[in-house]
């Protein structure tokens, strides 16, 4: 038996056209959604991503574009945020991660204006998320629930374990399984016996960034995987969880084509909604 695969491309493709549409909408009442996306780094995998959020952009009419200042530090940095922030012609900022050694993540994603943190990083966005009331999610776990929902898997009274505790990824992860009913158990490079975790988890996300991490026997039979994971292998990408899990899990999210292209596609949408005021 082999996993049903969870196509995270075809889902991001079915929900492009709408976007689009309200894409136009935007156009004709003042002008295309605009993202401000500040970089502080030469690192590639941020760049690559960055790419991914330009060509996707270009193709529905939204305009990203990238932020860069000249030797750029914290503070120099924090202030082109600030400014960005009262810039009436962008909609959305974002800082790509990672940013360079020595530079301060967190003062620059907590000066970020929450009209305008379509990444969900500032406090302000991931407080409302704890609360239950989100405004902006952070895309990486929106497009995790996007997908099990695509694929009608349920989530309510699933025991559920998500490997990864990064405050972009496995934290609201986390917040979002458990606002829909799921038991959620969050394990991180200090849990004891991780296999015995995974082993009883019936949905399984895995947001841990290291390749093939988890195994086939670390997985319950006829679970369903969601693989986050992203790692640079030979030229190409593998995921956190080896492909052999393939024959025990019951649906498993491919890497690349699972979460990736959705993650883009719903940070998109986040720009969108924040030119269209309707953010929460
Ligand atoms: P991160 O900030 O490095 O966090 C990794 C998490 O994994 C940490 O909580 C860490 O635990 C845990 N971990 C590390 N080694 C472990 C071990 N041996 N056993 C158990 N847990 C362990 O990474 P991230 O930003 O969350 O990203 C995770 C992965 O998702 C990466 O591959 C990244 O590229 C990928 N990603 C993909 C997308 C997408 O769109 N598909 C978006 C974002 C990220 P501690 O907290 O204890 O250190």
């Amino acid at each position: 038996v082999s996993a049903k695969r969870l196509d995270g491309k075809a889902v991001a493709q079915e929900r492009r056209e709408a976007l689009a549409e309200r894409v136009r909408l935007c156009a004709q009442r003042s002008r295309p959604p605009a993202l401000a996306v500040v970089t502080a780094t030469e690192d590639d995998a941020a760049l690559a991503y960055l790419r991914s959020k330009a060509r996707l952009g270009e193709k529905l009419g939204i305009r990203v574009e990238q932020i860069t200042i000249p030797s750029p530090t914290t503070e120099s940095l924090r202030r082109r945020v600030i400014e960005l922030g009262n810039d009436p012609s962008f909609d959305g900022i974002l800082i790509e991660t990672p940013v360079a050694e020595g530079i301060e993540l967190r003062a620059l994603q907590s000066a970020v204006v929450p009209e305008k943190d379509v990444d969900g990083a500032g406090s302000v966005a991931l407080g409302r998320l704890f609360e239950g009331r989100p405004t902006f999610v952070p895309a990486t776990a929106a497009a995790v629930m996007a997908l099990l929902d695509a694929y009608e898997i349920s989530i309510d009274r699933r025991d559920t374990v998500v490997v990864g505790r990064s405050l972009t990824v496995g934290r609201p992860l986390a917040q979002l399984l458990l606002a829909r009913g799921a038991t959620v158990t969050v394990c991180h490079s200090h849990t004891a016996d991780l296999a015995a975790h995974t082993r009883s988890a019936e949905l399984l996300c895995v947001a841990v960034g290291r390749a093939r991490f988890v195994t086939a026997e670390m997985v319950r039979p006829g679970a369903v995987v969601i693989d986050v994971g992203t790692n640079p292998v030979d030229g190409g990408l593998v995921g956190d969880v080896d492909e052999d899990a393939a024959s025990v899990a019951s649906a498993l999210s491919p890497v690349p084509g699972g979460v990736g292209p959705l993650t883009t596609l719903l940070l998109l949408e986040n720009v969108v909604r924040a030119a269209e005021g309707s953010a929460g």
